[in-house]
This record gives C-alpha cells, structure tokens and sequence, in this order.
C-alpha cells in the first residue's frame, strides 16, 4: 500500500488545551495503518474571527498513512468528537478539538467536504510557523519554499510555549 505523509493542523481553544493536543496526537498515532512521524511544539495564538473566546492552543504534525485521504479526514472528525467537539454553527467558533488536513502527500481535493491543500495554509501563521518548525526546507504547492510564505505572514498574537508547558 502506499504510504503518504499528512500534515495536520491542530487547534483548541476550550478546556485544558495541551492536554487535548496530547491526546489527538496519541489518537492519530493509534489509527490503523498510520503512525505519527513528527510533531511541533504548542504555540499560543490569538484567536481568528470571533474575538470573543480565549486564545488558542496549536501545533502541526507529520504522519504518515496508507488509508485514502477521506477516510482519514473522518476518523479526525472522529477524535475531534471523541473530545467534546460540537458542531455548532459558528464558523470559527471556540472549540475543545480541531483537526485540520493542511496536505496529504502531493495529492490535491477541492470539494466541500475536502479541500487540499488546505484553504487557510497560506495567511496562518499559527498553521505556518508550527510546520515550519518540523519541515523548514519543505516546498509549498507553488513552488516557493515554505520559509518565504513564513516570512510573508504576520507573527502577531502568536508565541511558542515552553517545553515545559508541553507535559
Ligand atoms: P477552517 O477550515 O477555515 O480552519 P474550521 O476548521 O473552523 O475552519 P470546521 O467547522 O472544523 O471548520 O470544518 C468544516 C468542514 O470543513 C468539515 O466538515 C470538513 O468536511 C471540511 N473540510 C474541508 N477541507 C478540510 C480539510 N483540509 N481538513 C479538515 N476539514 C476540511
Ligand atoms: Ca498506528
Ligand atoms: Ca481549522
Ligand atoms: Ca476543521
């Protein structure tokens, strides 16, 4: 079978946000036929959309898989509601898990339910500097490396937690 590497973007803004950071990535090492490579420190980041809500917790990470791209993003959809995730209608809204496909391999989805690479890669800087961390001489989708899109986003509102923070 052939083997992909995924980056994922995770977020949480609600209950003990490190600890569910932690956890997601245990869970995603755990699928079938997927392990988790890599994985970047948490970062701080204010929040995106509504302001009313606390700041969030995120962090990327590499893995590498053999199942198809929608079977993967549905069992993310599975963890994120294995800890506490409601769907709510507010886009953007406060969350105790998200679990974002930023790329699957090479491959490229653009249908509602699975657009990859993902739509927000370009402008996040809490997506971009995680992923720079663990990928600094990757190649984006456009040819340019990662580091110029890094150099082109705003650091504002974000900032790398401690280690120690990490647990
Ligand atoms: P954003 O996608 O802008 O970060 P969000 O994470 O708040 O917003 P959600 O409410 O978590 O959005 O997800 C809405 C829908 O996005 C999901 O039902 C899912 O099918 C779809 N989706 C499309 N592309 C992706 C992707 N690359 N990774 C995860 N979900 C995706
Ligand atoms: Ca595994
Ligand atoms: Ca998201
Ligand atoms: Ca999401």
């Amino acid at each position: 079978m052939h083997n992909e590497h995924v980056y994922v973007g995770l977020g949480s803004n609600q209950g003990d946000s490190a600890q569910t950071l932690h956890c997601a990535l245990t869970a995603m090492n755990a699928l079938p036929d997927t392990r988790l490579l890599k994985q970047s420190s948490l970062y701080a980041s204010s929040p995106m959309g509504p302001k009313d809500q606390p700041d969030f917790v995120n962090a990327v990470a590499l893995l590498e898989t053999t199942m198809p791209a929608l079977s993967f993003l549905h069992q993310l959809q599975t963890i994120e509601l294995n800890h506490g995730r409601q769907r709510k209608a507010e886009r953007w809204g406060p969350r105790t898990l998200d679990l974002d496909i930023l790329l699957f391999g090479n491959q490229q989805f653009d249908s509602a339910e699975l657009t990859v690479p993902h739509s927000g890669l370009s402008e996040r800087e809490f997506v971009l500097v995680p992923l720079f961390e663990i990928a600094p001489t990757m190649i984006m989708p456009d040819g340019k490396p990662l580091a110029a899109w890094v150099a082109k986003c705003s650091l504002e509102g974000l900032r790398r937690l401690r280690p120690s923070n990490q647990r």
